[in-house]
């Protein structure tokens, strides 16, 4: 019969892991992890940068975070000082993913544990596991809510629309496109959406390093050659806010008083207050602190001898192998549901909008 006592022998144990953890052993004590972001011109990586260092060091990790500026060698160079220093662990949002194999098998031959974070690495059997959002989903949630937003179930249209992806160098770019461009081009087809430049293939419509600037610029071209004769662009597909932005300071030079209909992604602040405004229709939120916090108990399973938990094996194959992975969903966000999905979740805090 169970009574309601536990025998001493458990209470000593659990009196010991509590005193361990009160000294802030964690399981991480005497482990070091090495995280390189990409860069800071966009908050999103700031963010996932902080909370990656405060979750590992909550759990005893010694942390070093690097960022690269965008620029693929620096990456390269700063991982290969990680490698020197022994860290246990590397966590890595690649800049360009075709770049890492060499650094990585150094990384492997000391047995380090490499997650590749939010961005696939790509070409090497050296990758053990990916933390990500479901990247198809992003541009699913992009397409769709451009063909909501023009009513296409109901109108003949044709609207003009204008495409824009990410960096070649990012495994993410093609995911997002295709999973967007899967929802659109059956309307280009049937003519209810027409592409004035004539530019819908991915090489076409990237972005070198996801730069604003040069999206402004190419904005610029497609207005000048393609909108001379009095037509409007109805709609833009726009796969990220910081590249957004510049479309939407191109149209804004370019006479716009109203805005087409414009994606974006990553929920930045000044993207969320363009929302509000009625400058960007929507963003697809992606919340990092989940993200951080995937990756953190992926590290302690991995570390511990344990199996993480992956909720995807089949989508993620990296020229090697598929890389089994953990994917978050991400949320469309609109000026109807910022309020819930942002500011009540804490990821935006209301007064910095003001
Ligand atoms: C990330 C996006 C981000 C983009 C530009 C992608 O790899 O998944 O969230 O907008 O990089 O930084």
């Amino acid at each position: 019969l169970m009574t309601g006592t536990i025998g001493a022998a458990a209470v000593a144990m659990i009196a010991s892991a509590c005193a361990s953890e009160d000294e802030g052993g964690g399981s991480g004590s005497g482990k070091k992890v090495g995280i390189a972001m990409p860069t800071k011109t966009s908050e999103r990586w700031i963010l996932d940068g902080d909370n990656l260092k405060a979750s590992f060091e909550d759990e005893g990790y010694e942390v070093t975070l690097q960022y690269a500026n965008d620029v693929a060698a620096d990456q390269v160079s700063q991982i290969e000082t990680m490698v020197g220093q022994n860290v246990d662990v590397l966590v890595i949002a690649a800049i360009d993913n075709k770049s890492l194999s060499g650094v990585l098998a150094q990384a492997k031959d000391q047995d380090i544990t490499v997650i590749a974070y939010d961005r696939l690495i790509l070409d090497t059997p050296d990758v053990d596991y990916y933390a990500s959002f479901d990247n198809t989903k992003v541009g699913t949630l992009q397409g769709t809510y451009l063909v909501e937003a023009l009513d296409l179930a109901n109108q003949a249209g044709p609207f003009n629309i204008e495409l824009f992806a990410g960096a070649l160098t990012d495994n993410n770019a093609p995911y997002f496109f295709n999973g967007a461009w899967a929802v659109l081009e059956p309307f280009v087809t049937e003519g209810k959406l027409v592409v004035k430049s004539g530019q819908t293939t991915l090489e076409q419509v990237a972005t070198e390093n996801w730069d604003g600037a040069i999206a402004q610029e190419r904005m610029d071209n497609i207005l000048s050659n393609f909108y001379n004769d009095g037509s409007v662009v109805d709609a833009v597909l726009s796969p990220f806010d910081g590249i957004s932005r510049g479309i939407i300071a191109s149209l804004q030079g370019s006479g716009y008083t109203t805005m087409p209909v414009i994606t974006g992604q990553d929920a930045e602040l000044e993207s969320v207050k363009y929302i509000i405004s009625g400058l960007q229709a929507m963003t697809v939120y992606k919340d990092t602190r989940l993200l951080a916090d995937t990756t953190v108990d992926m590290v302690l399973a991995v570390l511990d001898g344990k199996t993480p938990d992956i909720n995807d094996e089949d989508t993620y194959d990296n020229g090697d192998h598929v890389i089994p992975a953990f994917l978050l969903e991400p949320v469309s966000v609109d000026v109807t549901n910022y309020e819930v999905e942002l500011i009540d979740s804490g990821y935006i805090d209301a007064a910095d909008l003001g």
